[in-house]
């Protein structure tokens, strides 16, 4: 059989206790594969993705640990978190510090007790949460459909999309309508003053802009404010939720 030596610990793999990267480097399944969550999709992560990852997964649950869990059992005016989606892993919101933690549990054979594994995003990040859904055999060989969120943060180095899976498409659109009102966006055009409003300066912003393009005064502060404009109107305004996050992952970034 194949020798190969794991690129993050060098052990020696084979075919079968080894796994191998896109970029054809192999790691060890039994110590470095499960400091990744498993939603982590390691056939199409090159080394650099794993070490990120990894060291995403080691900040993630230190974070959840110190910061995270306390709230968890947190009256609910006290900043308790907010529980999303079914199964394992969950994802886990903080109003409190605008942070989110996507956090795999596994459970210890034969052994009591459990460990959790996290990853923690900035929720003013948070730029991605559509619908999808997955026909898959079951364990009886009927067909099942699965329903997931699938989600997506920007400028994150580590694992930055994964599919959450949740109940039915119900609780997808609860899902949905919780991050919509955290940023203020209320989809439904044209029932909301606000909304409204919020969508003729973006296009006011955008008009003026393409004027200044026009006669070749555009600034390159005018462009910046468009593009403010129509993101606020797309992903709202997440000032707020930025100011939380920093100050509260401030410990954690030096
Ligand atoms: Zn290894």
């Amino acid at each position: 059989m194949a020798k190969n030596t794991c690129a993050i610990c060098g052990k020696e793999v084979n075919l079968v206790t080894g796994q191998k990267l896109a970029d054809g480097n192999y790691i060890c399944r039994k110590v470095c594969r499960k400091k990744l969550l498993k939603c982590f999709e390691v056939v199409s992560a090159t080394l650099d993705d794993v070490k990120e990852h990894t060291a995403q997964i080691e900040k993630g649950t230190k974070i959840w640990q110190e910061v995270l869990l306390p709230l968890k059992k947190a009256k609910k005016n006290d900043g308790k978190l907010k529980c999303l989606g079914v199964g394992n892993p969950l994802l886990y919101v903080s109003t409190t510090t605008g942070l989110v933690a996507l956090v795999e549990t596994r459970y210890k054979f034969m052994v009591f007790g459990k460990s959790e594994h996290a990853c923690v995003y900035r929720l003013a990040d948070l730029v991605q949460y559509s619908y999808e859904e997955e026909v898959v055999k079951g364990s009886d060989g009927k067909n099942e459909k699965k329903e997931f969120c699938a989600i997506m943060f920007k400028d994150t180095p580590g694992m930055y999309g994964f599919r959450l899976e949740v109940a039915n498409s119900k609780s997808y659109q609860d899902l949905a309508k919780y991050f919509d009102t955290l940023f203020g966006i209320q989809k439904t055009l044209g029932n909301s003053f606000k909304n409204a409003k919020r969508q003729l300066n973006a296009i006011k912003a955008a008009a003026d802009a393409v004027k200044g393009a026009a006669s070749g005064t555009l600034t390159e502060d005018q462009a910046s404010a468009t593009m403010g404009a129509l993101d606020a109107s797309i992903y709202g305004d997440r000032t707020e939720w930025i100011k939380k996050a920093d100050a509260a992952l401030a410990p954690y970034n030096k």
